[in-house]
């Protein structure tokens, strides 16, 4: 039989949003209109996209033992992930307390908790035996990132590597990513460029400096997203490069809070199922704008059928 599996380890928390007229200033009290609390937290968020969209997904996490650990395995579990590796702690479950305001604009502030106590000892190789497809961020602790990295390697899985929140990794893991996956303003961050990104639709020769400075930096294949402009697939970097325009899907975008996650999950899904970088994009470009459509996280994600009925 072969491998289909999707190994997602980080993070998990509860978003505490709080919506507001306009954000305060510091040293400032403004009255918020509403308050909700949502399970969150990038990895939580990429295992659940990939799941409604019917992965076979794994997460391996931790969370405390309180109501909002309860809350976050009860979601998860709910979407269809194995969450018999997300360990129960005595430390708090991890928060991203959000103020959101009228514009949509926001501010956050996440506490690790629970997220800060995932260890290299948590990545069990086991996990691994039927994995196609790694998928990590960087809201855990760097070396349990590089230790899942190395288990996904040497278990043949592709390692997807969401560089997000950004981070300065070690060459190791950038290394051992065999899909890098960034938006505009990591992408800029990971290559030092003060220029930016350049625009999709640029022609291919301004974004050659980009090309070369990914392969420089050891890297074969970079999904680059940009938001309401779609992505960009770069691939076979080394080899002088090969790049594919995906152009957004048209939404009226509603909230746009965990866009990139459900594009990774997305990507996740697609890739374990034995699909192209290309089509894999094309395919999450569809799931993230549907995301985009309704309020929140992990619940606005669409399942298959419904990114197969707004396929072009
Ligand atoms: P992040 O949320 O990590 O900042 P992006 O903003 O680049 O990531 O969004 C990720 C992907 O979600 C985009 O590549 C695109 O496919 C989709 N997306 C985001 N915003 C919109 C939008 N307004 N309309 C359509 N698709 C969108």
């Amino acid at each position: 039989m072969s491998r289909s599996g999707i190994v997602v380890v980080g993070s998990l928390n509860a978003d505490l949003t709080i919506y507001t007229e306009r954000l305060p200033q510091p040293g400032e009290t403004v009255h918020g209109n509403g308050f909700a609390v949502n399970p969150g937290g990038k990895s939580a968020n990429q295992a659940v996209a990939a799941s409604k969209l019917g992965g076979n997904v794994t997460l391996i996490g931790a969370v405390g033992d309180d109501a909002n650990g309860t809350m976050l395995l009860e979601s998860t579990a709910g979407a269809g992930v194995d969450v018999s590796r997300v360990r129960r702690c005595d430390t708090a479950t991890g928060v991203a307390v959000i103020s959101v305001d009228a514009r949509g604009e926001n501010s956050i502030i996440i506490s690790a908790g629970a997220n800060g106590t995932l260890a290299p000892a948590d990545v069990d190789f086991d996990a691994f035996r039927d994995a196609a497809v790694v998928c990590l961020c960087l809201e855990v602790g760097i070396d349990t990132v590089v230790a899942a990295a190395q288990a996904g390697h040497d278990a043949g899985a592709a390692v997807l590597l969401n560089l997000s929140p950004y981070a300065e990794v070690p060459e190791l893991l950038a290394g051992l990513a065999d899909v890098l996956l960034v938006n505009a303003h990591e992408a800029a961050l990971f290559l030092g460029s003060e220029a930016g990104i350049p625009d999709p639709d640029a022609a291919v020769e301004a974004w050659e400096p980009v090309r070369s400075r990914f392969a420089d930096r050891g890297l074969q294949r970079v999904l680059v997203t940009l938001g309401a402009q779609g992505s960009v697939v770069l691939d076979s970097l080394a080899l002088g490069g090969q790049l594919t325009r995906i152009a957004p899907t048209q939404v009226s975008a509603v909230d746009t809070t965990g866009a990139g996650d459900a594009f990774t999950g997305a990507v996740a899904a697609r890739l374990a199922a034995g699909d192209s970088l290309v089509a894999a994009a094309s395919f999450a470009s569809v799931a993230a704008a549907l995301a985009a459509t309704k309020k929140g996280t992990q619940a606005a994600y669409p399942t298959l059928e419904q990114v197969q009925a707004a396929q072009p």
